[in-house]
């Protein structure tokens, strides 16, 4: 969806509007109960469904027309405020289908997720909520591929940037940007349909590239020096310095497998369900969020400044001065940012790197004014100081 010359806020009120009203129309939606008897309003409106997260939104039906029926009034309202749907953005498909999508793709992506259904035998079929019987089809989340593919790139541009870096450089930037990924797709099906591995796989072989580059050449001794066994794993990209504190790269299998770091929530429960979508269509306006926050998370959309992922309701949410404020940072909303708990973690980290380094530097400038006041010179490491300048004048 694209905005015109228009403000946050009226987007934001029109995008409000949407929902209330596709359940109006909902309520007119001809249809039939399993049972036979013609519906109710009431399960004529839960038959429908709409997620909004920010300015991105999916409606959900199972008959095509409702979903043709929704997109025209969906328009026709944002047309009203001045916004309008683009259609390279929008799409309708099928879950399970592919020939009843329009462009023949069965599944939806949405906030970096793929959903699709596919067909299934009795035993691994999912069943229906109130009648239990087999559905026919099983529904697996997965990473998007573009959400795959933006992965990679950020894993293949750090490596590039460290080219002629200390691996445990590398690693440290790289293990942040894992564990971010690895969490957010933590209750999807990302483990399990293998898309972690291919993401370890993939990221092997650019550091492979990267280790090759550094031995000039020669793979051999890049795998020797670079990439170690650690318990288990036969091929961890780690430091050679000493055993028991190696710094080592995280894999996304691994972490994705971790049942003590990261709670998989149980069957049902999507990333599409409960608790986030309310939290999140009503993004910045939670009565659990102080103000600050609030306005925060709406103005970065959802998303955390550090890792680029969003915010799900489980997690941590923390303010971060930008530039801190040892470095001259002030205390307004243009100096703040919203990050994850874990990322403010490590901002702070550098924070408190960049306030060192400064006081080393203020400290070797006071130094310097100092001693240029005296007439000094160095011998076997040793400063001399002859005399003051000053009295040498007289
Ligand atoms: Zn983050």
């Amino acid at each position: 969806m694209q905005g015109g010359v228009i403000s946050p806020l009226l987007a934001n009120i029109a995008l409000h509007g949407m929902e209330a009203l596709l359940m109006e129309y909902a309520k007119t939606i001809k249809m039939r109960e399993p049972n036979g008897k013609s519906a109710s309003s009431r399960f004529k409106v839960s038959s429908l469904t709409f997620i909004r997260y920010a300015d991105d939104f999916v409606v959900l039906h199972r008959d095509l027309n409702v979903i043709q029926r929704c997109r025209e009034l969906l328009s026709e309202w944002l047309n009203d405020m001045g916004l309008e749907i683009k259609p390279s953005k929008t799409r309708i498909a099928h879950t399970l289908h592919p020939e009843l999508s329009e462009d023949g793709q069965a599944g939806l992506d949405f906030l970096g997720y793929h959903t699709q259904q596919f067909p299934a035998g009795k035993y691994r079929s999912a069943k229906h909520p109130s009648y239990q019987q087999p559905l026919g089809f099983k529904t697996l989340i997965t990473p998007s591929k573009d959400a795959s593919k933006n992965h990679q790139l950020k894993i293949k541009k750090v490596i590039k940037k460290h080219k002629n870096s200390d691996q445990a450089l590398l690693i440290l930037e790289l293990n942040p940007i894992i564990r971010g990924w690895v969490n957010y797709y933590s209750f999807s099906d990302a483990s399990t349909t293998g898309e972690l591995t291919r993401q370890d796989n993939l990221t092997y072989q650019k550091l492979r590239a990267w280790g090759r580059y550094k031995c000039k050449g020669n793979l051999n001794k890049a795998h020797k020096k670079y990439w170690k066994r650690i318990g288990k794993r036969n091929w961890v990209f780690a430091t050679r310095e000493g055993n028991a504190n190696a710094l080592r790269l995280l894999s996304h299998a691994e972490l994705g497998s971790s049942s003590t770091e990261y709670v998989k929530v149980k069957g049902e429960d999507s990333p599409y369900n409960g608790q986030l979508v309310y939290w999140s269509t009503r993004l910045g306006r939670s009565p659990a969020l102080p103000t600050r926050k609030a306005i925060l998370l709406r103005s970065q959309r959802g998303i955390c400044s550090w890792c680029c992922l969003r915010f799900r309701e489980r997690d941590i949410l923390e303010e971060d001065h930008i530039l801190a404020r040892a470095l001259g940072g002030k205390d307004e909303y243009k100096n703040l940012q919203l990050l994850h708990g874990h990322c403010h973690d490590e901002k702070t980290a550098l924070d408190l790197k960049y306030i060192r380094e400064k006081e080393l530097d203020q400290y070797f400038d006071d130094f310097s004014k100092k001693l240029n006041k005296y007439d000094w010179y160095w011998k076997d490491d040793i400063l001399y100081i002859r005399s003051n300048k000053r009295r040498d004048v007289h």
